[in-house]
């Protein structure tokens, strides 16, 4: 008999100072929400969902994949769509399976709840109280008691840009697949450290992550534990379980895990100064860029980026390369629906004068909605679709909507009817526009960027854009985090209270009152 699984994404990383909202259109928008197609989609896809997928077709289990939803990052989710998508996970595992694989991101906050992925696990437990279930998770996890209670297998991304999706959901897979046949049987342990660390200095390819992802990787691959993981946690979030967290799964001996939670746990804290960001005025990053030589010079405006919640219509690093007359570039891509559909109407080859950007204010960074008035000619129309061929997300289609270039004479810039995350070359050169070719290649990512990005950037210039992702924290009023927490206490000393449990208690479904 194969084996039966229930497979399912659900994945959001909820920025909750966002002015977005995100309803399940915003979940469909990536991809098909079930069934066949969405196993179409996802196979042989370095995604966190076609890992999984290929698992389980390699060892000819039997699956159902009821739900396939992954959105951009962006605000609350609304209780609507958290309760579609649960619904239809919940429902399939009812129905009966020998096991149950769960790509998530561990960072979602709904209208509802703190903590989406431990209130999933909660409903799936409520009526299968005890099949295995594995979770794949993203390196910005805000790790709960409840995922790690709710959870059999829990693994993580080592790697940000996340270049190791389809790997991580494997690495859970292949512990929980040993778990059925009883050759192990896993035990979670976790445990936190009270540190806000930002996301630009918080990769595991760079110290002070890199020893805390070797020793956890280390761990894993001797086959000391099953697996181990390292969460960098998601700053833009104002909830009281934002941590800087790691999950060990040890086979039966939970002691041997937490002997290497608090190795790699202690390490972050001693080290934990590494993990602040130390913003710099945007006027003179782009004044250094000019001094650079050759190209191309890559300018990544870190306060407005998609994959951490942003707009990505704030106009403001562009509006600073025109003032001081950056040219040869290309830029974007800009999420403005309406200046698409202008461009659009007067077709390619016309002038055009535009408003761009800037439609969306922001009350919680108190930023007001402001338009960057360009004028150029439009270049190309696309319909903003395309097969990412670089190492992050390879081979995932990407669904920019309907897209048009204009050309300012000096820069060439992407607008889109969709928000996407420019991690691949692709946002450019699917409109006909060879980046390597540009002296300036504006672009807003804070880190993903460098997944295809890097390569062929002779230097990179980080840009402190106004925006709802903002890397400096001092620009975020934050009422709910657990205090004291690094870096707003920095002469804390760590006390019983910070214990993991302590802060992982209070995820428990909660009720949003002070939320809107
Ligand atoms: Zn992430």
């Amino acid at each position: 008999m194969p084996v039966k699984l229930v497979v399912a994404m659900m994945m959001h990383e909820t920025n909750t100072f966002s002015p977005l909202p995100t309803p399940i259109e915003s979940f469909a928008r990536l991809g098909a929400l079930e069934g066949a197609v969405a196993i179409a989609e996802a196979r042989g896809t370095n995604t966190p969902l076609g890992g999984f997928v290929d698992l389980a077709r390699e060892v000819g289990a039997e699956f159902v994949v009821p739900m396939a939803a992954n959105a951009h990052p962006s605000g609350l989710v609304t209780d609507a769509a958290f309760d579609q998508m649960t619904g239809a996970i919940v429902e399939a595992v009812a129905k009966g399976c020998d096991a149950v694989m769960l790509a998530l991101h561990g960072a979602m906050v709904t209208q509802t709840f703190d903590d989406g992925e431990g209130e999933l696990l909660r409903r799936i437990r409520a009526v299968a109280p005890d099949v295995p279930i594995a979770v794949a998770l993203d390196f910005h996890t805000q790790m709960t008691e409840a995922m790690a209670r709710g959870a059999t297998v829990i693994t993580g991304y080592r790697t940000y840009p996340h270049i190791d999706m389809a790997e991580t959901s494997r690495r859970a897979g292949r512990t929980l697949l040993r778990a059925l046949a009883g050759e192990v049987a896993p035990v979670i342990v976790w445990d936190s450290r009270p540190i806000m660390s930002s996301t630009l200095v918080h990769t595991p390819s760079r110290e002070p992550m890199k020893s805390l992802m070797a020793m956890a990787a280390e761990a894993e691959e001797t086959g000391a534990v099953l697996n181990a993981s390292v969460f960098g946690g998601f700053p833009q979030s104002d909830i009281p379980h934002l941590s800087l967290s790691a999950v060990v799964v040890c086979d039966r001996r939970a002691a041997d895990g937490e002997l290497l939670l608090a190795r790699i746990l202690d390490r972050a804290w001693e080290h934990r100064a590494g993990f602040l960001f130390h913003p710099e005025p945007l006027a003179e990053q782009v004044a250094r860029a000019k001094t650079l030589d050759g190209g191309p010079i890559v300018l990544a405006d870190h306060g407005d980026n998609t994959a951490s919640g942003g707009t990505q219509d704030v106009m403001s690093v562009i509006e600073e390369a025109m003032r001081q007359g950056l040219e040869d570039a290309c830029a974007g891509p800009i999420c403005d629906p309406g200046a698409v559909a202008r461009m659009i109407a007067a077709g390619v080859g016309a002038e055009i004068d535009l408003d761009l950007g800037g439609k969306v204010d922001m009350p919680a960074m108190g930023l007001a909605a402001k338009p960057l008035r360009v004028s150029g000619r439009v270049r190309r129309i696309t319909d903003g679709e395309f097969k990412v061929t670089g190492p992050m997300a390879t081979g995932a289609t990407i669904r920019m909507g309907r897209t048009a270039v204009l050309d300012t004479g000096k820069i060439e810039i992407v607008v889109s009817e969709h928000r996407s995350e420019p991690f691949d070359l692709g946002v450019f050169t699917h409109c006909g526009i060879d980046p390597t070719r540009k002296r300036y290649v504006l672009i807003k990512s804070r880190q993903h960027f460098r997944a295809g990005f890097e390569p062929i950037a002779r230097h990179i210039v980080m840009c402190d854009g106004d925006g709802c992702t903002a890397s400096d924290l001092s620009l975020f009023d934050y009422k709910n985090i657990r205090r004291p927490l690094y870096p707003f206490d920095p002469d804390m000393t760590l006390g019983r209270n910070d214990a993991a449990g302590q802060a992982g208690s209070r995820d428990a479904p909660e009720a949003r009152a002070d939320r809107p």
